[in-house]
């Protein structure tokens, strides 16, 4: 065994569970186990030294091929010379300086603008949950607890896009259908003593705090909170300051959609669905920070009328001057991710063109403001003295590398300058060596230059060979010249690499504090990166509110009333669009809605609660009058959905849907129904819907729309006043029926099953054989008799204290 392999081997036993990168020269080697595994996963050649297999990546392609083992879920560390190998007794010092996961990846390059949140799940009895979700590369962090059933877990975790999981080592099942249904999403389960041992110190130093209690998080909550901030500081090797304060989830100022809504609505990109969601339509964003804080407010709607109130009128201003509006817009552009570069100034992982970029973003502002003092919006802080900084320090054009003496601007530090003027006037120099040179031998077509491995040499072609002096000592020889140095060339040398160390050490920690130095302006750059957020957002939904054609909505407390709303997204994909009206009100609050397959009725439902969303979230909606009462809650059941893997039936997924809406919802919240009891027989599924909706009706009070195949359930308006039938308007002609997609009031009275069978191309010899069975078996004297028996259901009041399982 070589020493080498000796000390790869003792630092790849501490880091049993990565990827272990070791520096070697100009590449990173992976060896064993690792080497075939890296080599299959990057494509790259499996080498054999010394009997034992090796592949290995330039270093310079580091990051190209870091994010493809991440990408394919592999933990790397990466091991690096952390002593100068030409100085270096022996074999050079390596340590590992780095560990990266998918969720822990901040670097430009390697990731694109959308969030990385992680998740960590810590359960100390597998009922009650904590959650954190993190995103280091922008630093939000948000925690709570939750009383969550593994499939809410499950249902949790596909409504968002998660790159990283951590659990607690308890939650084993937990973790193997997590796996099961996400198998290349990143999971690792963390030992007990990150939940055990009390990690307050390391939170209180990450926060700079000295009292625990200004976080206003329980025991268990901490525990969690402090075991995400020990995951990172051990994988990061670093201290962890650039997260903001936890917030919660549950908020008193936002709406609280469950993650079944945000997936029945489609409103979000998730693991789910690939489809076009909300976001994408809203999405007229220029700014990465503006995109991500997109999707918060769409996932957490506002429930202030004053702060809504705040966006519309802001995107009322955007829209009364178009033209800023679209100058505006062209300024954005150019601002670049504030948010995550100052980030990476935190975790001195910020490169010179980061802080470029952060420049260029700076110098826009106050050409930004200048338009919004012209439409008499709020200005923003425009960080002279750091753009001065920046401006000074920085070359207009650095390398990524630090170092290499491209990346402080002249003037910025006059030692360095002073190195560097060695390398300026080298030009000239070598011009004067090589004329006195020339002179000296005669040699006319003699040559001086300087490369990094020889440094200075004069080069002189073979035919002039027997004209070199004897002082030239032969360095290299080369198909047509040899190559010399001489002792006047050997003492320049010596200078210069000296100049050439000395630029590399000075530049790196000019760079080092000048980072220090940026660091305290990274609290405020945060701030500044959710005004340009929201500046960007609210731009974006008045040149989409005109793009689409949308209105302002209004609010009240009574009414919910669209008039000839249009669903947002299936608008995008359909040629004729027909709008649709609902009229609700505190009385009148409950549609029950029947139509057939295919004609509409999933849309009508979903736009009622979109164009809700839409409205909370201060944006312009897809209608020509909307007036709506501000709702806390909306909730959803909508299509089927087989658990496959729990191997529950559709019947217990649904009802365990509808038992989360019952228990949650009240008379400010919207309620979506379609198709509820379809999973079970008949008799059974009627009697749990009527159930429902009476349950709904007179003790919840929400505003609700539930459609539905069950004709009897039009009957539930014989008892109740509030409840009112809406159908699908169907259009029959003689060559079969077409769908209108118009809602009008009345009640479906046929299913018109078989037409949409036909319609779905089954052979017609089925269908007309269908129409005879049906003729044969349907009974119409019994359907009125059992009508007349529903006619006899006794009306049932519930009492009003419903138990108490809140959700959030
Ligand atoms: P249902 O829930 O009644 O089965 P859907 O709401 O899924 O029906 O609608 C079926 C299809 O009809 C949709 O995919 C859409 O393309 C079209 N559609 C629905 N509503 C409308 C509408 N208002 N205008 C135009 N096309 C519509």
């Amino acid at each position: 065994m070589t020493p080498m392999i000796r000390q790869y081997l003792e630092i790849k036993n501490q880091y049993q569970d990565c990827i272990l990168l070791f520096r070697l020269g100009d590449f990173y080697e992976t060896f064993f186990e690792d080497a075939k595994i890296t080599s299959e996963a990057l494509q790259i050649t499996l080498t054999h030294r010394n009997g034992h297999p090796m592949a290995g990546i330039p270093h310079h392609a580091l990051d190209n091929y870091l994010k493809k083992l991440l990408e394919q879920g592999f933990k790397v560390a990466i091991c690096d010379q952390v002593e100068d190998p030409t100085t270096a007794k022996g074999i050079v010092k390596r340590e590992v300086t780095k560990i990266l996961t998918p969720g822990t990846v901040v670097e430009e390059n390697m990731i694109d603008e959308n969030n990385r949140y992680s998740l960590l799940i810590y359960s100390y009895d597998n009922e009650h949950f904590i959650f954190v979700i993190f995103d280091f590369s922008t630093g939000e962090i948000y925690i709570d607890s939750f009383e969550f059933s593994e499939n809410e877990i499950i249902d949790f975790i596909s409504s968002f896009s998660f790159v990283q999981i951590l659990l607690s080592k308890n939650l084993k099942t937990l973790k193997s259908k997590i796996k099961n249904i996400y198998p290349s999403l990143y999971i690792e389960d963390l030992d007990e003593w990150y939940f055990n041992k009390n990690f307050e110190d390391v939170i209180k130093e990450s926060y700079e705090i000295l009292d625990i209690d200004v976080l206003k998080l329980n025991k268990n909550e901490l525990l969690a909170l402090g075991a995400v901030f020990k995951y990172l500081e051990i994988t990061q090797k670093q201290k962890i300051n650039h997260f903001s304060f936890p917030k919660r989830f549950k908020s008193s100022n936002n709406m609280m959609l469950d993650s079944t809504t945000i997936l029945n609505l489609g409103l979000l990109p998730n693991q789910e669905n690939k489809g076009k969601t909300l976001y994408d339509i809203l999405k007229f964003t220029k700014t990465s920070m503006g995109s991500r804080t997109l999707q918060h407010w769409i996932s957490k709607p506002l429930i202030k009328k004053e702060n809504i109130e705040k966006r519309l009128n802001i995107i009322e201003t955007f829209r009364n001057d178009v033209l800023i509006m679209e100058e505006l817009k062209e300024y954005l552009s150019s601002v670049r991710d504030i948010e995550r570069i100052s980030s990476r100034i935190s975790l001195f992982r910020a490169t010179p063109r980061d802080l470029t970029a952060l420049r260029i973003s700076l110098e826009v502002l106050p050409y930004i403001n200048e338009l919004l003092n012209l439409i008499g919006l709020n200005t923003l802080e425009e960080f002279n003295d750091l753009k001065q900084l920046l401006s000074n320090a920085i070359l207009e054009e650095p390398t990524t590398q630090v170092g290499t003496g491209k990346v402080i601007k002249k003037g910025f530090n006059l030692e360095l300058d002073r190195y560097k003027k060695i390398f300026e006037n080298s030009s000239e120099i070598l011009k004067e060596i090589e004329l006195k040179e020339k002179q000296k031998t005669g040699i006319s077509n003699l040559k001086v230059a300087r490369n990094k491995i020889y440094g200075f040499y004069i080069e002189v072609t073979k035919t002039n060979i027997n004209k070199v002096p004897p002082n030239y000592i032969r360095k290299q020889t080369l198909v047509n010249s040899e190559r010399f140095i001489t002792e006047e060339l050997r003492n320049l040398e010596e200078q210069y690499s000296i100049a050439e160390k000395k630029i590399e050490e000075l530049e790196k920690k000019i760079y080092n504090d000048l980072i220090v130095e940026l660091q305290n302006y990274v609290k405020d750059l945060k701030i500044l990166s959710s005004k340009i957020a929201e500046i960007d957002i609210l731009r974006g939904f008045a040149e989409a509110s005109i793009k689409n054609n949308y209105i302002k909505p209004q609010f009240n407390n009574e009414n919910l009333v669209i008039i000839n709303g249009r669903h947002p997204v299936v608008e995008q994909f359909t040629d004729n669009f027909i709008p649709n009206n609902i009229k609700l009100d505190r009385k009148k609050r409950f549609v029950i809605l029947t139509g057939p397959n295919m004609s509409g009725k999933s849309t009508y439902l979903r736009q009622i609660g979109i164009i809700s969303i839409m409205a909370q979230i201060g944006s312009y909606v897809p209608a020509e009058y909307v007036e709506l009462p501000i709702l806390k809650n909306i909730f959803t059941r909508i299509g089927a959905k087989d658990d496959v893997v729990s191997g529950k039936s559709t019947f217990l997924v649904e009802m365990a849907e509808v038992s989360t809406i019952l228990n949650n919802a009240d008379e400010n919240s919207l309620i979506l129904l379609d198709e509820v009891g379809r999973g079970t027989g008949t008799i059974d599924g009627i009697s749990v819907a009527w159930a429902t909706s009476e349950y709904i009706y007179q003790v919840l009070k929400s505003y609700t729309i539930f459609a539905t195949h069950y004709m009897e359930l039009t009957m539930l308006n014989d008892f109740y006043d509030g409840i009112i039938n809406k159908r699908v308007k169907v259009l029959e002609t003689e060559s079969g029926i077409i769908f209108l997609h118009k809602i009008e009031d009345g009640i479906s009275d046929k299913s018109y099953g078989i037409e949409v069978a036909k319609l779905a191309g089954i052979p017609n010899e089925v269908v007309l054989r269908a129409k005879e069975v049906m003729n044969e078996i349907s009974n119409k004297t019994a359907f009125e008799e059992k009508l007349k028996s529903m006619k006899k259901i006794k009306q049932k009041k519930f009492s009003k204290n419903k138990n108490q399982l809140k959700l959030f």
